[in-house]
């Protein structure tokens, strides 16, 4: 355990090397990276790592994705504040608590329950009340708040998810790892009137995603 100034100023030298010096120079988002403790949502024995340039684990062999990949994914959704977001794949709840930050409303879904219930706790001590933790198959989208404006898969999928691109509305943006299990693309799909656009931005590396349209369970089920 590190003192808070300790922790503070791990995470300006994380935003300042791993993030802007990137090419990221969004100004809401450097602030929020500025703020979030990313500390508290890692488990205790990797609080030490957590402003380091990599994923993390956080429990049923599921991962904290990298600062930078974090940004990256939240940048391409270009929040204005105003938004309502979906996120699938809570982990620790920390993308959430960015998204919290740079939009109006976050739903997020996570299949492991232990991780749900983890990252609501997360959340709660740190006051953030804007997001809604459900336990469930995110691959199939949360249709009770949708149109949603704005659309995060954390987890790589096979393909984009069908539910997913009707719950997005017509303007908005889905952002998700779309590729096999070892290496993924990083794809951008805009809603537009009569259709789709995608484009696909940087190779990732996600855990998979699982349920109805993700990929099917295997051996050792992560
Ligand atoms: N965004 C997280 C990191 C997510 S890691 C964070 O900031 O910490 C990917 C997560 O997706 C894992 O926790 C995994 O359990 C979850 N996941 C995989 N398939 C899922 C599905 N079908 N529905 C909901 N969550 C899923």
């Amino acid at each position: 355990m590190r003192s808070k100034e300790e922790y503070q100023k791990r995470r300006e030298r994380m935003v300042r090397e791993q993030i802007e010096n990137r090419h990221l120079k969004n100004p809401a988002l450097l602030e929020a990276m500025r703020t979030i403790p990313r500390h508290h949502f890692v488990p205790p024995n990797y609080r030490d790592a957590a402003y380091e340039d990599r994923p993390l684990l956080i429990g049923e062999n599921q991962t904290i994705s990298q600062p930078y990949i974090v940004a990256l994914m939240t940048h391409l959704l270009r929040l204005s504040g105003e938004e309502t977001v979906l996120e699938i794949g809570t982990g620790s709840g920390y993308q959430a608590a960015l998204l919290a930050a740079l939009s109006k409303q976050v739903y997020t879904i996570e299949r492991h329950p232990s991780l749900a219930q983890q990252a609501q706790k997360n959340l709660n001590q740190l006051g953030i009340e804007n997001v809604q933790v459900l336990q469930g198959d995110g691959s199939c989208g949360w249709p009770e708040h949708a149109p949603y404006d704005a659309i995060m898969v954390t987890a790589a999928a096979p393909k984009v998810p069908e539910p997913l691109l009707e719950q997005l509305k017509v303007g908005g943006r889905l952002v998700l790892p779309v590729g096999g299990l070892g290496v993924q693309r990083l794809q951008t799909w805009d809603r537009i009137e009569h259709g789709y656009q995608h484009e696909e931005v940087v190779p990732v590396a996600f855990v998979p995603l699982r349920g109805r349209y993700g990929f099917e369970n295997d051996w050792y089920d992560i």
